[in-house]
């Protein structure tokens, strides 16, 4: 295959049902961002969002706007809004602290309910095997570490948790067959979305998927450290109890009652008071999906991906991510024994991915924003980088604390 050039970019850009979405966020001038799947930047409403929660709805209108903003009810308003893009009922998804946290609240609740043991795969990302970790140190649990070749249900009943993106390669589970696979081991998974709620066609319901995490500032652009949501489905949700039991979750938090009694259904997986000004940043930032068809983010986001791996085909660099005309996420990793310094110098030029240890250079596909001709530019400042070998220089293996 030839390697694309810029008027193959244009062409694709002409031809591209989501460009329209560009429009909606507040990109600076000549950056091209290629790391939405960590951080997504602002949509140009939720900053006006912000803005009037400030200024109007915590400046004049004080403790009386929980009640006449509609304070109390957003986390499950907002839940509400990320349901259709995950393939769940408006009902059965609430936003609530971190990911991190909403790992421990179900896992806890599901590894008790079913006298179970927990598991993840090596590999993970690392705070999903850090909790469970945490866990079982706390409650005695058993906890499997499973490889990924392993049979993954190694034993007795298991909750497992896995992403459906991985953040490293990009690769899609297959809930559908996993599932299947759990039930008759009479386990449960608990899917972790972050990498993939608003970049891939999720059906989860649809997939017998009971339980799910997921994030809210890197596709769904809710913002640096916007909460996270939690998915538990109907059926299932009233029949858990999780240790995190705050008075957000109790069934009557204002009628400060002695003792806890849970709230029906996810939402006594709220603990204590949400975030107004990030959860109102989310709320307007969800505003984006609403006509969006997944599939098509889907296909954009993939086709970005093959783009890309076109362009850099010829620059020996290995991936760990399923090639050209595979089905991955949105996100592709390019490998290099000097791939953070190689970063570095692509930040410099203002194209801005990010470094996974130990030799993971990440480069993001966000579908809503994102341009052909972006992705065509950004390749061709790696070739030059590699070319020249500009990475070398000293100031660019200085290690940041975020990479
Ligand atoms: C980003 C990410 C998280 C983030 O967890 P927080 O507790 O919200 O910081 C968790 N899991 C995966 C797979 C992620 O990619």
């Amino acid at each position: 295959m030839t390697t694309p050039t810029r008027a193959d970019a244009e062409a694709l850009d002409r031809d591209d049902q989501l460009s329209h979405v560009r429009h909606a966020f507040d990109l600076p001038e000549g950056i091209i961002y290629l790391d939405g799947n960590s951080l997504g930047p602002p949509p140009k409403t939720a900053l006006a969002r912000i803005a009037n929660v400030a200024n109007q709805e915590w400046r004049n209108g004080l403790i009386k706007s929980w009640n006449d903003a509609g304070w109390i009810d957003l986390a499950k308003k907002c839940g509400g809004k990320i349901a259709p893009l995950i393939g769940v009922d408006p009902d059965e998804v609430i936003i609530a602290d971190s990911v991190s946290v909403n790992i421990f609240k179900l896992a806890a609740a599901l590894s008790q309910r079913h006298d179970a043991a927990i598991a993840y795969e090596r590999g993970e990302f690392p705070t999903d095997g850090y909790i469970l970790q945490g866990l079982s140190a706390l409650t005695g649990v058993d906890l499997i570490e499973v490889t990924p070749d392993d049979d993954i249900f190694p034993q007795k009943k298991t909750v497992l948790i896995k992403s459906a993106v991985h953040y490293k390669t990009a690769e899609i589970a297959n809930i559908a067959e996993l599932e299947t696979e759990a039930k008759e081991h009479g386990s449960s998974i608990i899917w972790d979305l972050s990498h993939a709620t608003g970049v891939i066609d999720l059906a989860l319901k649809k997939n017998g998927a009971s339980y799910a995490v997921g994030c809210g500032y890197k596709f769904l652009n809710g913002g640096p450290g916007a909460p996270a949501f939690i998915y538990a489905a109907k059926d299932k949700a009233s029949t858990l109890h999780q240790p995190l039991c705050g008075w957000m979750g109790h069934a009557a938090p204002f009628d400060f009652a002695g003792d806890y009694k849970p709230a029906s259904g996810v939402e006594r997986f709220a603990c204590g008071t949400p975030p107004i000004l990030s959860l109102s940043a989310l709320d307007a930032a969800l505003d984006l999906f609403t006509d969006l068809e997944m599939q098509a983010v889907h296909a954009k986001a993939m086709a970005l991906g093959d783009f890309f791996l076109r362009c850099t085909e010829d620059f020996g660099l290995p991936t760990v991510s399923p090639g050209i005309g595979s089905v991955r996420g949105g996100h592709v990793c390019l490998s290099h024994d000097n791939g953070y310094a190689i970063m570095q110098a692509l930040i410099a030029r203002n194209i801005i991915g990010d470094f996974r240890a130990p030799d993971l250079m990440r480069f993001g596909f966000a579908p809503l924003y994102l341009r052909f001709t972006d992705i065509w530019g950004g390749a061709n400042q790696l070739k030059d980088i590699l070319r020249t070998e500009e990475w070398k220089r000293p100031e660019f293996s200085v290690r940041g604390a975020v990479t």
